[in-house]
């Protein structure tokens, strides 16, 4: 195993989302926020912050729960509702870096050590993910950032509710060594108990009972794991893993009325976003779906497969217009708060057959021409023509944008 205890920087993030289903039903429901509340049925799947005050935790029968907060509100689960904000979020986060490797519905690490000069520290790509979960999915999130993950992990513990903690190099183990051994990785209650007969209790403890004691003590796998952690050698790499199945984009709108072209010059601009990302992956996609969100909090989504995978933008803006386009008063009446553009049925760019009509394969050296200049110059260099003098495409286009009738 190698040490990394030389690598510099700590670029390793694993980003957690706070009390993941309570917040969701918090976020849907105002009746709901600020207030002790659970999602579960006769157990309970997860409580709110003001719930856990109380004592309640995930896992307790309902009743032990209504017992110390008789005032508890009990929501049963939706599931596609975390799904939609657990997919909305990992989206942000491989906005953010190609590396990301998911945990669970509500938790992912991401290696951001190489995005230094691009996007800056580690504690700002951490501050923005924060903000941007906030705002486009509503969510809180806590990120802990460190060289390993074993550390970034226990750091997003520390930092919870709602908040950040870089640990520095040179302070791993100043909050390493006073954790628990249930804390380090892989200790269960039978190596805790073992460990305690022998008065190890601590990380620090174990860290000064040495590699060869613990061996005696473990066995040479356990042995030797416990001893690496304790000092803070965790050399596992974050990995992608499984290709994605999806690829997709959303923008909050907030609460003020807009009007029908804004609505279509936002869906011009997430299109444009994840087919960018789709061709930069070399990947070609086949189902367009257009997500939804009103002013009542409900959901709801749109999709088209279309005859052939393509990665072209244009082809998939104008799928996307028409699947809009039939919705333009029940948008008005209800008031879109979120919109979401999402390319699924994906695979690899190269299976695509070279068999594009000649006006298809003009838009697609647009595109590739588009990729090449922000590629080059950086993503805000250039936008499509009706991107310009919105918020986050700003100069004049370079080229002809034959897309451009909404
Ligand atoms: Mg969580």
């Amino acid at each position: 195993v190698r040490s990394i205890k030389d690598k510099p920087i700590a670029g390793i993030l694993h980003a957690d989302l706070d009390a993941f289903y309570a917040s969701v039903e918090q976020r849907d429901n105002a009746r709901l926020a600020g207030k002790a509340m659970a999602v579960g049925g006769s157990v309970i799947l997860a409580a709110s912050y003001q719930a856990r005050a109380l004592g309640v935790r995930t896992a307790m029968p309902l009743r032990d729960a209504l017992e110390l907060c008789p005032n508890l509100a009990v929501v049963p689960p939706r599931m596609e509702a975390y799904s939609d904000a657990s997919a909305a979020v990992m989206d942000i986060f491989r906005d953010t870096t190609p590396l990301v490797e998911p945990i669970s519905i509500d938790e992912a690490f991401l290696d951001v050590s190489g995005l230094r000069r691009l996007s800056g520290e580690p504690a700002h790509i951490a501050q923005g993910l924060r903000t941007r979960v906030a705002s486009e999915v509503g969510l809180a999130l806590s990120v802990g950032v460190a060289r390993t993950k074993f550390l970034a992990k226990v750091a997003s513990g520390v930092a919870k509710p709602d908040g950040q903690l870089v640990v520095e190099p040179h302070l791993e183990l100043e909050i390493l060594h006073p954790l628990p051994v249930q804390r380090l990785w892989g200790v269960g209650p039978k190596t805790a108990e073992k460990l305690a007969e022998r008065g190890i209790v601590s990380v620090a403890d174990v860290a000064a009972v040495g590699e060869a004691g613990l061996v005696t003590m473990l066995g040479t796998g356990s042995g030797r794991h416990l001893y690496r952690l304790a000092h803070n050698l965790d050399p596992r790499p974050v990995v992608t893993g499984r290709r994605r199945s999806s690829i997709g984009a959303q923008r909050a709108l907030g609460s003020q009325q807009r009007s029908f072209d804004e609505h279509c010059a936002t869906l011009l601009e997430l299109v444009d976003r994840v087919c960018g990302r789709l061709r930069d992956g070399h990947r070609v996609g086949r189902t367009a779906t257009l997500r939804f969100r009103f002013g009542d909090f409900s959901r709801d989504t749109r999709s088209r497969t279309l005859g052939e995978s393509t990665a072209s933008t244009s082809v998939f803006l104008s799928t996307a217009q028409d699947l809009l386009a039939p919705r333009r008063d029940e948008i008005r009446r209800r008031q879109l708060t979120l919109l979401g553009f999402t390319i699924s049925n994906l695979s690899p760019a190269d299976a695509v057959q070279q068999s594009l009509p000649f006006d298809a394969r003009s838009s697609a050296n647009l595109d590739e021409a588009l990729d090449a200049i922000r590629t080059k110059h950086g993503s805000s260099s250039i936008g499509r023509a009706r991107l310009v003098g919105r918020s986050n495409a700003v100069s004049v286009p370079l080229l002809p944008d034959p897309v451009l009738p909404l």
